[in-house]
């Protein structure tokens, strides 16, 4: 007997299925049931080429979620019969409502084909369909028909046998969803998959996405394997968990994944010629990732974000840094004044200055997460990402970067865990070798150090700004050489979602900070407690005996002298600033700022500042914690110390203070992102590569922006 290839047809009621299947197949037709049930089953055949090819009309469903016995049937058709091909049959007019099946087809992992139906009816309507970019981004060819009048129907033949006969499957893009549902469901998949609950034919994934729904079928299909007690009762929690972050029902978020994917779809395939009612969303969106508008207005709202990070910030900022002050002189009094106890001098100089140092920002970074947190959890920045996608797109890269490069302003470690959405690994290498461009949290501090100190105060939210453009500047120069060299390749298409905006509950977004801003202060607690008791015996030993000069006779000097009481001060405050010059040389860090000072110069940093890069290698707050120790050891009126913000600006110029965040910005990212580099990448050469090629790119920009800035002094 010859060889019949199995297809299926598919769609939502009145797509005009029966059409298109009579228009294929013709007279040869049979009418029978399905076994069981008295839904119609109609089976026809028609040629493709020399292939013979079966034909199935399903029943019409908008759903395969099993809620009729329809949606059943079309389901156990699919995973028992596996049938070849899918053919689904779109109402061109209605895309957005027909796209919800073509979805979970593609959640199934089938063979597909999408047949634009009724796209005489979509035009009639002034609604265009780029059929190609919908191809592309869905991994599955589209044909488009006019059924009622056999237009497209040979087409539609031919294809059918080109993707029956080519060798290997064809298979559809995978439905990557963004990480709310996307996480739940791989970590559901591989609790099925570790536990041998995946039975023959089905696919881990899909079975994940059918527990999130709750479908009864699956549920049941799986509590009777034997052993599966416990892994269900896992993905229970997992359930639990998210239904407890997002605050509503699984089988609800799967749903609002599924249209967000859809919008999204949309917003990438149609174009509306005539002016039609939207709703708000829809407008929303209209405005939101506008071809024109959608980069200025996040731009400006990121302007806004800055802006109200120093002005909100402001107040406690000055309040906590007084309660350094007052720690500090209230710990040094437990000693007589003027001891030079090694216990004192840790604890003053190393730990309050170096963690204290850091914490005085914290309001800033909390308001930033508390900001972000409201952009992210009103969807817009599924908006953003959608924007730069395009943007991206247009220069050569995955627009899906975006979404670990926008994690990456809260921390580069999730960031370079989040490119595992990204399938084909020059993407993924790519991306996670420009994260540490974004300018994380742990940058913060540095910045809400430096730009009050040099700048004034109209002038911060552009500085700002300024910084973090430059990164994504730079973030997107660097991919694009990367791309075109080291990584060279076609752009993988995808679909980005638009969720449902939502006005977030106060109690959600605070949650969101919290969890950002506590990870900052358990770091505070731990590495930069260590860190900062490192860097302060660093600071300290070898210590100085003898000196060079006799600085304790030239002080008494200036003070038996007649000079005017200010000029005294100033003088003795002069050299005893020298003393601590000369002891801090002798010392570890000393020895080492001055061995690299001369690279540093053409950057405009003395070997200070040179320690202080050293030292946030374990993590850029370091940065202000060491400058912070540098600059308590300076200190002579133990009575009334003044903050590292006021001491600046007498060593440094504006100049100097930019080219210092700019290199923190650039260079080699922190010993966390390091290891989660090395550990995603599974290479420690791209580990090193990255970590010596940012420092690298970091001297280069800093030398470029010193070096212009000098002309202008
Ligand atoms: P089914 O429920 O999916 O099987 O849909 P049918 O095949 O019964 O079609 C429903 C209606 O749509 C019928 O009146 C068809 O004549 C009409 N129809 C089918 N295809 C087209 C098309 O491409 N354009 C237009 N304008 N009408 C169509
Ligand atoms: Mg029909």
């Amino acid at each position: 007997m010859e060889k019949r290839n199995q297809i299926v047809l598919a769609g939502n009621p009145n797509s005009g299925k029966t059409t298109v299947f009579n228009a294929l197949t013709g007279a040869r037709q049979h009418v029978g049931n399905y076994p069981g049930v008295t839904v119609e089953k109609i089976v026809g055949s028609f040629k493709s080429g020399d292939l013979n090819i079966t034909l199935t009309d399903l029943p019409g469903t908008y759903s395969l979620t099993a809620n009729s016995p329809e949606e059943l049937i079309a389901r156990n058709v699919i995973i028992n019969e596996k049938p070849e091909l899918v053919v689904n049959i779109i109402d061109a007019s209605n895309l957005e409502r027909n796209l919800f099946l073509t979805l979970q087809f593609m959640e199934l992992g089938v063979p597909l084909i999408l047949v634009l139906n009724m796209i005489d009816n979509a035009r009639d309507r002034g609604i265009e369909i780029d059929a190609e970019r919908l191809a592309r981004l869905f991994g599955a060819r589209v044909v488009c028909t006019v059924g009622n009048r056999s237009e497209g129907i040979n087409e539609l033949k031919k294809v059918i046998g080109e993707v029956v006969r080519e060798k290997e499957r064809h298979s559809v893009n995978k439905v990557n969803y963004s990480d709310e549902l996307e996480i739940p469901i791989r970590k559901a998949a591989k609790i099925l998959t570790d536990n041998k609950l995946v039975p023959e034919g089905y696919d881990a994934e899909w079975l994940a996405i059918k527990l999130l729904e709750k479908d009864n079928e699956i549920t049941g299909l799986l509590s009777a394997l034997p052993g599966s007690g416990e892994a269900l009762k896992a993905i229970d929690d997992i359930i639990g968990k998210l239904e407890n972050d997002v605050n509503e029902p699984s089988e609800i978020i799967v749903t609002e994944h599924r249209y967000g994917f859809i919008a999204g779809t949309c917003r990438e395939v149609v174009s509306s010629t005539l002016q039609k009612r939207r709703d708000i969303s829809e407008a929303a969106d209209s405005v939101l990732t506008h071809r024109v508008f959608g980069i200025p207005l996040f731009l400006g709202l990121m302007y806004l974000v800055f802006y109200l990070t120093f002005t909100v910030g402001d107040p406690f900022m000055g309040w906590i840094e007084q309660g350094v002050e007052w720690l500090g002189v209230f710990v040094s009094s437990w000693w007589p004044e003027g001891s030079a106890s090694p216990l004192r001098s840790l604890l003053v100089e190393g730990v309050i200055a170096g963690v204290g140092g850091v914490l005085v920002f914290l309001p800033n970074i909390a308001f930033l997460f508390f900001a972000i947190a409201i952009l992210e959890d009103t969807g817009y920045m599924a908006r953003v990402a959608f924007i730069m996608d395009r943007l991206m797109n247009k220069i050569g890269l995955h627009g899906k970067s975006f979404i670990p490069m926008l994690i990456g302003f809260g921390c580069s470690v999730p960031a370079i865990m989040a490119t595992r959405t990204l399938n084909l690994r020059r993407d993924r290498m790519t991306t996670m070798l420009v994260v540490p461009l974004m300018s994380c949290g742990a940058r913060i501090p540095i910045y809400a150090l430096i730009i009050p100190a040099f700048f004034p105060k109209k002038w911060e939210a552009a500085i700002m700004f300024s910084i973090y453009i430059t990164g994504i500047a730079v973030a997107v120069l660097t991919a694009k050489l990367l791309r075109s060299t080291l990584f060279r390749g076609e752009n993988e298409p995808f679909v980005l979602e638009l969720p449902p905006y939502r006005i977030p509950t106060l109690k959600s977004i605070c949650i969101h900070m919290w969890s950002r801003t506590s990870v900052y202060l358990h770091k505070a607690g731990t590495l930069l407690l260590g860190a900062s008791v490192v860097l302060w015996a660093l600071s300290n030993y070898p210590k100085k005996e003898t000196f060079e000069r006799d600085y304790a006779g030239e002080m008494a000097k200036i003070e038996q002298s007649r000079l005017p009481a200010a000029e005294k001060k100033s003088l003795i405050r002069k050299i005893g600033n020298e003393k601590t010059a000369e002891a801090l040389s002798y010392t570890c860090t000393g020895r080492i700022g001055h061995v690299i000072a001369p690279a540093l110069k053409p950057m405009g940093f003395d070997w200070r500042v040179g320690t202080a890069l050293i030292g946030a290698f374990p993590a850029k707050e370091l940065f202000v914690s060491q400058m912070g120790i540098v600059f308590a050891l300076g200190e002579l009126d133990e009575e009334n110390p003044v903050a590292l913000r006021a001491e600046l600006p007498k060593h440094y110029n504006g100049l100097q203070a930019y080219c210092i965040m700019i290199f923190c910005l650039l260079s080699a990212p922190c010993i966390a992102t390091f290891a989660a580099a090395r550990r995603e990448s599974n290479s420690w050469f791209w580990a090193f590569f990255q970590m010596f090629g940012l420092t690298a790119l970091a001297y280069i920009v800093t030398t470029l922006v010193y070096q212009f800035g000098i002309l202008f002094m």
